[in-house]
């Protein structure tokens, strides 16, 4: 079904989106499931655990269950789900800040437009190549764009910023994934960007409660809740089809925002056969001028179930989590099924070439909780005998839809994604990694090739390993 707007208001007339987020609706489940018994607890997490997808109703009973013996299974099912599906790969990425002009007023951004203190820069074409020569030295392969919402940042600037990425080569570095968060285009604006080879694009709804969105959104272009949430079907129709949704969590209930992530992947799923690739779920940070409401804050109790209530409910969707959250809550919710990090991350503009070590928050977006190098990163996540992943090869394969490749496809994890996997981290390994965490990279290698019974598949898999050592790149399943 295609969807059909309208051209000067940008207003969405078709019927399946016209109550796409129906509050009353999810009022109502939620209270209609409000303290359930253990046997209908137990019943929905044995559903997920036969990797059923599950319905709004059955996300809300365990959205509702209360008991902290509850909460532990939930997340013991989280954990076992994510291993049999995902396996131990984890994939990392860093985001890079092209330029904080920004006209709206987003009460809980540092950037919006009435913040005076903040100091406005746009990256030039030699800052951005500068910025990704460092990520690249640093060992990164893949990274998120990111940009305030400004008439300059339009979709040629984007699609611009993203080929100079694509351009920077230097040493055995290069760029092989440039996804991007910035605000939503028209149609013809997300065609321009789809061009320049984008991977996906993300935009969060932020609050799906459309009185919260209006009253934290004060004024400019994302004040229109709808021409907002309507966003990425415009990208659908822009030919992307890669896409990440996300709530900022702190602006309302929870409880409702993960009702309204399910809704919208239940549209997509319903209009375009296809689900968003990835979901992402923020918390709020302390920003520049901030003053946040705490009503809505989300505790770390709420936050780690909140995390395995997703991955049991969308068990093919990947789930990012990011610097803004403490390493202690990043460890923990790895386990029930997040599956891609940040690593390395900083978020000041230009921050990846300065040598200052103290966030200045008058020069970024918010305050970041886990500032520990990339390299430290690796060296826990191998040391926790998880596999740290750069791959991108699905995308370049154009095998689109990998997550639901990796969850529906028997084999296709062992045969594809974990060897990608450990061939990208030979590369970082061999190129990047001080001796320490290099002889604990291949030590894990070596564990995972144990589990290889298919002897012609573990050689070609060891030839490729073998070549990597030797300095051929870029090699992948
Ligand atoms: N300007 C574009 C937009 O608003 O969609 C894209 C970039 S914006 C910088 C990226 C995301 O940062 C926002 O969607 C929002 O969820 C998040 N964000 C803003 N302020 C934040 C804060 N104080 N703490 C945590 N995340 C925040
Ligand atoms: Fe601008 Fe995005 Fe920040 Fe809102 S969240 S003020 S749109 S940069």
């Amino acid at each position: 079904m295609s969807m059909i707007y309208h051209p000067q208001k940008y207003r969405i007339e078709d019927k399946s989106m016209q109550n796409f987020i129906d509050e009353e609706e999810i009022n109502e489940i939620l209270q209609k499931n409000e303290n359930p018994s253990r046997e209908r607890v137990r019943e929905v997490i044995e559903r997920s655990l036969k990797k059923n997808r599950l319905s709004l109703e059955e996300t809300a009973v365990l959205i509702n269950a209360n008991d902290p013996e509850l909460i532990q299974e939930i997340k013991n099912a989280a954990k076992e789900l994510k291993e049999r599906v995902y396996g131990k790969r984890i994939v990392l990425f860093a985001p890079l800040y092209i330029g904080n002009l920004c006209v709206n007023n987003c009460t809980y951004c540092g950037f919006r437009n009435d913040n005076k203190d903040q100091k406005r820069t746009t990256l030039t074409e030699q800052d951005l190549k500068d910025q990704v020569k460092a990520l690249e030295d640093n060992g990164h392969k893949r990274l998120i764009l990111v940009y305030g919402e400004h008439p300059k940042y339009n979709a040629k600037f984007i699609a611009d910023s993203v080929r100079t990425v694509y351009s920077v080569k230097h040493k055995n570095g290069e760029i092989r994934r440039v996804n991007i968060n910035a605000a939503p285009l028209d149609v013809e604006g997300f065609k321009t960007v789809k061009e320049a080879g984008i991977g996906t694009y993300q935009i969060f709804q932020e609050t799906y409660h459309k009185e919260t969105y209006l009253k934290v959104h004060k004024s400019g272009v994302k004040r229109d809740y709808d021409w907002r949430i309507s966003g990425l079907d415009r990208a659908m129709e822009g030919g992307i089809d890669d896409l990440g949704i996300g709530a900022l969590l702190g602006l309302y209930d929870w409880r409702f925002e993960v009702m309204g992530l399910l809704r919208h992947v239940n549209h997509f799923e319903a209009v375009y056969n296809v689900g968003p690739h990835t979901i992402s779920f923020p918390r709020l940070q302390m920003a520049s001028g901030v003053n946040a409401d705490k009503k809505w804050m989300v505790s770390d109790e709420d936050f780690t179930k909140l995390v395995a209530i997703l991955r049991l409910a969308v068990p093919y969707t990947g789930l990012i989590l990011t610097a803004r959250e403490p390493a202690a809550i990043r460890d923990e919710v790895l386990q029930y099924g997040v599956s891609q990090i940040d690593g390395g991350t900083n978020i000041e503009l230009g921050g990846y070439t300065s040598i200052e070590e103290q966030q200045d928050l008058d020069q970024e977006q918010f305050e970041i909780c886990d500032d520990r190098s990339l390299n430290e990163v690796m060296e826990e996540l191998v040391s926790n005998g998880y596999i740290p992943s750069f791959c991108t090869a699905c995308y370049r394969l154009d095998r689109t839809g990998e997550h639901f490749m990796e969850f529906s496809v028997p084999g296709f994890i062992k045969r594809f994604c974990q060897p990608n996997a450990m061939l990208t981290l030979a590369e970082y390994l061999e190129d990047y990694a001080p001796e320490e965490t290099k002889k604990k990279g291949y030590d894990l290698i070596e564990k995972e090739l144990a589990n290889y019974e298919d002897e012609r598949f573990k050689e070609k898999l060891v030839d490729r390993l073998e070549k990597i050592k030797e300095g051929q790149r870029d090699l992948y399943f």
